[in-house]
């Protein structure tokens, strides 16, 4: 039985607690709940392109 809700949307580690990112909705661990951390779309507006 697989439950994807404890594992982290980027690097698919299983997390014993995850962090839901309120940008993207998707969960992520302790290294990548930042949306900095996962490429969120969300953060587009705030990084500047090259
Ligand atoms: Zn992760
Ligand atoms: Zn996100």
């Amino acid at each position: 039985m697989v439950n994807d809700s404890k594992r982290c949307a980027y690097c698919n580690k299983l997390m014993a607690f995850g962090f839901r990112c309120s940008h993207c909705n998707k969960r992520f661990c302790v290294r990548h709940r930042l949306p900095e951390k996962h490429e969120c779309p969300g953060l587009q507006d705030v990084t500047s392109p090259i």
